[in-house]
């Protein structure tokens, strides 16, 4: 059974006493394990959609279901790396790490080593005690992936994750995002413009249009993954 279960959604915002239907009768499922790509232009509503995912936001109309309940709030089982990084710039990347930890019921300690272990998974053990703004843009993305995947959440949500690096560093966390799937099954929810990084990444594609925002079709990815 699906992971996440979406049926005939609807959202709208209102904007200057206008009410502005941003989601519109929005259908879909997301199976365990498997890599999602939300794809459209900007302002059809897809950031909207991770949120609801995320429980950051509720629908007017249908439901949203994970693991067969209605979202009712944000959860560990879904985390949401955002597309600015939100690192705390007067923390270190350990600290950083060890903060998304804080009321999961592990000691201290077991936080410690929690995030020792994703920081070297992200290969940043060089720069764990470094402050963000002494990495260079990719460097800070890994640590809030780091930061992310320490609470081994179920569902990773990302918000135009790779936007903002260059190519080689998009390329890199694209195949560690791969080789997380591979070994984890880490089931992954992603919003993109970008239709390069939606075919490598996902198994399946949301393709969504504006006015108001809603799915025009699904592709599936023919499994070319090594
Ligand atoms: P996308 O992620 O595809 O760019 P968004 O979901 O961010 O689209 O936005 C879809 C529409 O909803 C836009 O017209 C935006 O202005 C509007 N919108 C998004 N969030 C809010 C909000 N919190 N309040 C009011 N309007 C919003
Ligand atoms: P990457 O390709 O890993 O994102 P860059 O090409 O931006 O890194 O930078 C090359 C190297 O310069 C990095 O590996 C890092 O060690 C160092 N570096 C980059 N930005 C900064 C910074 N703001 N302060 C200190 N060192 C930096």
């Amino acid at each position: 059974d699906p992971i996440f279960q979406v049926e005939r959604v609807g959202k709208s915002y209102k904007n200057a006493k206008v009410s502005e239907k941003v989601l519109h009768d929005v259908t879909f499922g997301v199976e365990r394990g498997e890599i999602v790509a939300i794809l459209g232009p900007s302002g059809c509503g897809k950031s909207t959609l991770l949120n609801l995912l995320g429980g950051f936001e509720r629908p007017d109309e249908g439901t949203v279901l994970f693991e067969g309940k209605p979202v009712d709030g944000p959860s560990r089982n879904c985390v949401m790396i955002f597309q600015q990084y939100g690192l705390l710039p007067w923390r270190t990347v350990r600290k950083n790490v060890e903060i998304g930890l804080e009321r999961t019921g592990l000691t201290a300690g077991e936080r410690r080593r929690r995030a020792e272990e994703y920081i070297e998974r992200v290969g940043l053990s060089d720069r764990i005690d470094h402050f963000p703004h002494q990495l260079s843009g990719g460097m800070q993305q890994r640590v809030a992936l780091a930061r992310a995947l320490a609470v081994r959440p179920k569902v990773l949500l990302m918000d135009e994750p790779f936007g903002a690096l260059d190519t080689f560093n998009r390329y890199a966390l694209q195949n560690e995002l791969l080789r997380l799937q591979e070994s984890e099954k880490q089931t992954v929810v992603l919003v993109t413009h970008d239709i390069d990084e939606a075919v490598f990444l996902a198994d399946r594609i949301l393709v969504m249009v504006s006015g108001p925002g809603r799915i025009r079709r699904e592709i599936r990815i023919p499994d070319y993954k090594p």
